[in-house]
This record gives C-alpha cells, structure tokens and sequence, in this order.
C-alpha cells in the first residue's frame, strides 16, 4: 500500500520538479545557464530569497507580485508547477509505483517544458528532446521486462513509426498547402514519444492530439484569435495527446469501439 506520505513527498517533490522546468522554460530559448544565477524577478532582476520561491505557496502570499518592485509575477509559474504535480499525481493513480510510472513521469518533465517553449517561440529544442530520447532508450533496455507493455522491439518502431508518419504528414501537407505546416522539431518530439509508449499507440497519441489541435483552432477562429494562414506550434498537442493516451487511451478506445457497435 502507498501511505498519504508517499503521496505527500510524491505532490511536493513534483511541485518542486515543476519550479525548475520553469526555469528551462525561461532560460533554455536564452541561452542561459540552468543553474546559475538563482531565480529573480525578471522585472527588476532582485534575487528571490528562498522563502518566496515556495512553489505555489509563495505566490499566494506574496499575492502574485515582486516583493521588490511590485511587479505582476506571471501566473504561468504557479500554472506549470500546478501542472506538473497533477500530471504527476495522475500518473501514479493510473500506474502506481511501477517503473512504467517512473518512465512515463520522466516524460511529462520533458514534454511540459517542450510545450510551453514551442508555445512561446515554435521552436522545439534538441537540448530536450535528445536528453528525454536517451533516457527512453535507457529505460526500454534496462526495464522492458517488468510490467510494462512497451518492449524495446514496440519502444523502437515506436520512434520510427512516429517520425516516419509526421515526415510523410509533412510532405503531403506542403504538397497541399504549398507551405511548411510542420517542422522537424515535430517530427523529433513524436518519435522520443514514440520511444515511451510504443507502436502502434504512438500512433494513437498522435490522433489524440490532432483532435486537441483541431478543437483548438476551431474555438481559435471563432473568438478571432487566429485567422486560417496563421500556423500554430503542434508541440503542447503531441504532449496532449500522449498524456492524453497514457492517462486514459485504454477508456477511451474502448468508449470509441462502443459506439461503433
Ligand atoms: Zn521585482
């Protein structure tokens, strides 16, 4: 059984995971050092004193502002260590503690940071995708025995299968449209997916994710927050919709299936 104690240093320790990854998010498209220096108010550059750098705790208190200069911190950092923690949570609940878990919770530190930094920039760093690529690999050599669905066999094709279907996406989509809808940053990303979940439910997390992208677009157009020749970073959809699949594809194929019948 996994105590509320567990659970309690599992939620803070993913809390904790989720201040950092703000920290990628912010940096990494800089070309600054992870490390150095410690956090600061990005308004007027004063030091964050320990005590303020409390995941979503500090915030509140300090009512989402610079103690400084009073400055609106913004309300993505508590989002993302939120974020972080209920990806966390729900992960374990789907998987407990298994190394599954600890694979597919390696990803999530991955894929959130990949999301939000496409978001901003629609640049899809390798400084990511790389790392979270070995470590898959890592795990599949190392683990593709215990209770876990996806062998090194599923694990590679998985890669292979992701990329090679978003590279032939690509090419129809530029065939079609006449300009590029999709960048190799894409096609990385879906095969590091590919590497954890395996084929063909790569395949499937891609799905997931077209769907997000479309009911995204079409909310989008509808408020007039983009027009048609716009392009939109697909990075945070593959990361839906593989997050997506592994909390809660098995239900949701099974529902499909269901209403086919
Ligand atoms: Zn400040």
């Amino acid at each position: 059984m996994v105590g509320p104690v567990a659970i309690l240093i599992l939620v803070l320790a993913s809390l904790a995971i989720g201040s950092f990854l703000n920290v990628v998010i912010h940096r990494l498209p800089r070309g600054e050092s992870l490390a150095f220096p410690g956090s600061r108010c990005t308004s007027c550059g004063k030091a964050i004193r320990f005590y303020d750098n409390v995941p979503l705790f500090s915030y509140a208190v300090l009512g989402g502002r610079c103690r400084f200069c009073k400055e609106k911190i913004s309300a993505r950092y508590p989002l993302v260590e939120g974020l972080t923690a209920f990806i966390v949570l729900a992960l374990f609940t789907v998987y407990g503690p298994t190394v599954a878990f600890a694979a597919y919770a390696t990803l999530a530190f991955f894929l959130i940071p990949i999301s939000f930094i496409d978001w901003d920039t629609g640049f899809i760093p390798d400084k990511l995708v790389i790392p979270a690529s070995i470590a898959g690999i890592i795990f599949l050599a190392a683990f593709h025995i215990v209770k876990w669905q996806v062998t090194w066999k599923s694990g590679l094709f998985g890669m292979i299968a992701g990329g090679g279907l978003l590279v032939f996406l690509m090419t129809v989509g530029k065939f079609l449209m006449k300009k590029d809808a999709m960048g190799m940053g894409d096609v990385k990303m879906l095969a590091m997916t590919g590497i954890y979940v395996g084929f063909p439910a790569v395949w499937i997390a891609l799905f997931f994710g077209g769907v997000a992208a479309c009911v995204y677009i079409m909310i989008a157009l509808i408020r007039k927050r983009l027009q048609l020749k716009n392009t939109i970073p697909f990075g945070p959809f593959i990361a839906i919709g593989t997050l997506t699949y592994l909390l809660a594809g098995d239900f949701l194929i099974q529902w499909y299936l269901g209403l086919i019948r």
